[in-house]
């Protein structure tokens, strides 16, 4: 069952029209299926108000009673499952089970943090003093989101801002409003009106939001270039900002894999939402004595991919997400095809309606080519030989990103003690893209800063206060 075609923004609990309007296109036709409201200045000023309106209040509620709002919305949550799903492979392109996927994650991980418990600690306790470090909450927190996984990306932040006491006002993506406005309404039963907002709106209303004096941090999840702006502007009123930025991870495949087992999995990693994904498999380094195994074992998992619409219960791959960055995916091939590297899969790609890119794996495209220096986003895969793993590592490492990474290898020590000299914030053995609400997650480098999910992230939406009694 698919929702109604309505949709509205909310304000202190309530349904709220916006200023204008944004359409919402289907990238698997190219073609508007949806519109819903856009805010403007007047529902972003309403919106803050409300949410400082009920700060005092929910402030003093306890933990326990906001973890059960959490717990509710997580229900919620549930027992929508497959219209959200359905919901967001029509707006955001990817597969319907990996839309699932991510709708049924949104649960776990938002009852997941209201596992953690924040408390007051002692810090000195002495013969002429009492001193404990509290953690308070900072307010109004705006969370804002890009388009590549609108519900995992709004929840982390969100849950963190309302399990610690804090009001939101939440922004989705123009190119992704739909699910995030559901949640809204869905929350609007759940918690006091005021705490949650959500606004749909454009790149001018997540200005409007980081330079907001009424708001008191901003979390914020999308590009590198983006944040660089958020953390500028949130400086006029000292804003504190958690920046979750793109990344370019690296896997490094050393010469004891199986082959097979480690280029289906390392596939996957790559291509996953067709590669739009931060934490997506951007570079490979692959051992000499495996490499042309390794390139035709990955060569074969990408011609047989099923590229097609999310909803169609056989694709494996969908499109990309919106016009602007299909071109730019698009750009990056163009410019594989002028460059040195060998094209091993994915040299025919679609024409047609719809944003699609077929997987595209190249051999030794340079190392200074944009396609290793820069974040593509998207479903092209190259592959880089190396010798010795120090040259690897320092290769994996020459980049200002520093998301994530992975070393693969049967030596689970060896490939260990390598992955733990990757200049990120996660480095993975065996596995890439694993998160859990207790292990903090986020960037090195201007791959972000702060952390989502774990106490660390929790903590980032509060202020540290250090009571401190002089015994008489
Ligand atoms: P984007 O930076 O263009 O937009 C993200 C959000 O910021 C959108 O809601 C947008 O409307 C808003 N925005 C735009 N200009 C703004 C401004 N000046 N001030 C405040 N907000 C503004 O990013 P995108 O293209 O939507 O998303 C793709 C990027 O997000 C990729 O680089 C990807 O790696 C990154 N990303 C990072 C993580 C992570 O956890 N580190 C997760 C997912 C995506």
């Amino acid at each position: 069952m698919d929702f109604d075609s309505s949709y509205s923004l909310t304000v202190g609990g309530k349904a709220r029209s916006g200023s204008d309007e944004l359409a919402v296109v289907n990238p698997a036709t190219g073609r508007v299926f949806a519109t819903c409201p856009a805010a403007g200045a007047a529902e972003l000023d309403a919106a803050v108000a409300a949410a400082r309106a009920a700060f005092p209040a929910w402030r003093s509620v306890s933990f326990e009673a906001r973890a059960a709002c959490i717990a509710r919305l997580a229900d919620a949550i549930k027992e929508n499952v497959e219209p959200l799903a359905r919901l967001l492979t029509q707006e955001q392109g990817k597969p319907l089970l990996q839309a699932r996927e991510e709708v049924g994650r949104a649960g776990t991980l938002s009852i997941g943090m209201t596992q953690i418990r924040i408390e007051p600690e002692v810090l000195v306790d002495d013969a002429q003093r009492h001193i404990e470090l509290h953690y308070v909450p900072l307010g109004v927190v705006a969370v804002i989101t890009p388009w590549n996984a609108p519900i995992n990306l709004a929840i982390g932040p969100m849950t963190s801002a309302l399990y610690t006491g804090n009001c939101i006002v939440l922004k989705p993506s123009p190119f992704t409003p739909l699910c995030t406005l559901r949640i809204g309404e869905l929350m609007r039963d759940i918690f006091p009106p005021g705490v949650v907002n959500v606004l749909a709106g454009g790149d001018e209303l997540g200005a409007l939001m980081s330079a907001h004096p009424g708001i008191d941090k901003i979390s914020f999840t999308g590009s590198v270039a983006t944040g660089k702006k958020v953390m500028a502007s949130a400086s006029g009123s000292l804003k504190r900002v958690t920046l979750e930025l793109g990344g370019n991870d690296a896997a490094i495949v050393l010469e004891d894999v199986d082959v097979a087992e480690v280029a289906k999995k390392v596939f996957f990693a790559a291509t996953v939402n067709s590669g739009q994904v931060c934490m997506a498999i951007k570079r490979v380094y692959v051992h000499e004595k495996i490499y042309d195994a390794f390139c035709t074992a990955l060569a074969a998992e990408a011609r047989s991919a099923k590229l097609g619409s999310g909803l169609e219960a056989t694709t494996v791959l969908g499109p990309i997400q919106n016009q602007r960055q299909y071109e730019r995916v698009r750009g990056f091939i163009d410019d594989i095809r002028k460059g040195p590297g060998r094209i091993l899969a994915g040299a025919e790609q679609p024409s047609g309606e719809g944003y699609f890119v077929a997987p595209l794996v190249v051999a030794e495209p340079g190392e200074s080519s944009r396609i290793v220096v820069e974040e593509q986003f998207g479903p092209v895969i190259p592959v880089m030989k190396f010798r010795d793993v120090d040259d690897a590592l320092r290769r994996a490492n020459d980049t200002r990103f520093g998301l994530s990474g992975s070393v693969w290898g049967k030596d689970v020590a060896r490939a260990t003690s390598i992955a733990a000299q990757l200049e990120v914030g996660t480095a993975w053995v065996n596995q890439h893209r694993a998160t859990l609400a207790t292990v903090p997650f986020g960037g090195a480098k201007e791959s972000g800063l702060g952390r989502t999910y774990s106490i660390i992230g929790l903590r980032g939406n509060m202020e540290a206060r250090v009571v401190s009694v002089l015994k008489s």
